[in-house]
């Protein structure tokens, strides 16, 4: 009986190959004169955000007759891996809005709201997504943000912690609940605009890595949504979280891929020029032997990420490879900037050259979307059965 081949988990297609080059393109030539300057002034350049928009790259997975570029989830992922490669601080800004925001607006937004929104989303507003608070991380169930049934709509009260994208967001999914008393039970989804009365950001947080990404607090005093924000059903926002963040965390394995891929790049360039004992370093089997144990470990992380995307984008499931890319991604990012900075030796301790911003930003990878704990949790229930 013949049988076709199932083609290669890391052969592209030529449409996604053709996409890849271009982000990593634009990432190496756009971004990268940028990525220092926008580390120190913990903010992104003039203009950024705009032509990422323009290249099509925040609304990767919206139909093309809402102004998006109909791609796939694999295709998000791409692009989220080669922005990494250059700087993985604008890598969140792609990866929340199109992976959460996007999303959740696409899988539970009513008629009404996709056609409100998803033109929108594609073309200039950015998302960001506000679950967190501060007594609710790994336990964000546990989230004391008040919706109250009013008239009309709803009054939101309370305080996010940690979110992403704040500063240029334009649109907000903020989880809250209309009933404590119900536990998960009554979280609920809103869609908040920036200019809503009673909305309003709160401190920026100063952080150990990716620095040109906003996080910040959010506030909400009196916040009044109109019933049509409402996203999904009251009481099914845990849901709504619980699966954006599912494949949320693909995209963060692909954010600590290309930062893995990045660094690697760096050092190896950097090991074929420094000379020391009148040879290149990378003549020397030691530093020869990092760069492939790296490159072994990069290896095994990108074949994650892709068949992670790959199972969602064949309606496959996907939670436990999703964990367990995210897990193992972002301990690979870790390792191979880490490695980076030695072979870099003294220049990689300092901010002339890029290793130390890798190794900072790459920490991220095992907090944010689950700390690798609750990855673990995840993937305990998955492999050994249970509630
Ligand atoms: C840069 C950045 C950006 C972020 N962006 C967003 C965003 O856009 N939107 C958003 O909603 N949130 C965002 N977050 C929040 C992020 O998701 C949380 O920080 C994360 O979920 C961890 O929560 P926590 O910080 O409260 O840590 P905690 O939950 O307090 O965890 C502290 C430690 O305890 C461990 N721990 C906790 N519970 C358990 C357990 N049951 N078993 C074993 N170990 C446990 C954790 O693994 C961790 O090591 C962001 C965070 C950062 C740092």
């Amino acid at each position: 009986m013949a049988h076709a081949t199932p083609a290669p988990l890391t052969q592209l297609s030529e449409e996604e190959g053709l996409f890849y080059s271009t982000v990593q393109q634009y990432a190496e030539e756009t971004i990268g004169p940028q990525v220092r300057a926008m580390d120190e002034a913990q903010q992104f350049a003039g203009g950024l955000v705009e032509s990422i928009f323009g290249l099509g790259l925040m609304g990767i997975e919206i139909p093309e007759r809402s102004g998006g570029a109909g791609g796939s989830f694999f295709d998000a992922v791409l692009a989220i891996e080669a922005i990494s490669t250059v700087d993985p601080a604008v890598a969140v800004l792609v990866d929340v809005h199109n992976t959460l925001c996007v999303n959740a607006v696409r899988r539970w937004g009513n008629p009404a709201q996709l056609q409100a929104w998803l033109p929108r989303l594609a073309a200039g507003t950015v998302g960001a997504y506000a679950l967190s608070e501060a007594g609710a991380g790994s336990d964000a169930f546990a989230l004391q943000t008040r919706a109250e049934k009013v008239a009309g709509g709803f009054l939101l009260n309370g305080r996010k912690l940690w979110i992403s994208n704040a500063r240029e967001a334009g649109l907000f999914i903020v989880f809250a609940t209309l009933d404590p008393a119900a536990g998960y039970r009554g979280i609920t989804a809103f869609l908040v605009e920036k200019d809503t009365p009673g909305f309003t950001l709160g401190r920026k947080e100063d952080k150990l890595g990716i620095r040109a990404s906003s996080t910040c607090e959010l506030i909400l005093d009196g916040c009044r949504i109109p019933e049509e924000n409402l996203l999904g059903k009251p009481g099914k926002g845990y849901k709504i979280a619980i699966e954006t963040l599912n494949e949320g965390r693909i995209g963060i394995g692909a954010q600590m891929l290309g930062l893995a891929e990045g660094a690697w790049g760096h050092a190896s360039r950097y090991a074929r020029q420094r000379r020391q004992f009148g040879k290149p370093i990378a003549e020397f089997q030691a530093v020869q032997f990092a760069l492939a144990e790296m490159a072994t470990e990069i290896q095994a992380a990108r074949l994650m990420v892709y068949n992670a995307a790959r199972l969602k984008d064949a309606g496959r499931p996907y939670v436990r490879e999703a964990a367990m890319t995210k897990y193992f991604a972002s301990q690979v990012a870790e390792r191979v900037a880490s490695q980076c900075v030695e072979i870099f030796g003294g220049n990689g301790f300092v901010r002339e050259y890029p290793a130390e911003k890798y190794y900072r930003d790459a920490k991220v990878g095992k907090i944010y979307e689950g700390t690798s704990n609750m990855q673990l949790a995840t993937i305990a229930k998955q492999v050994l059965g249970g509630k």
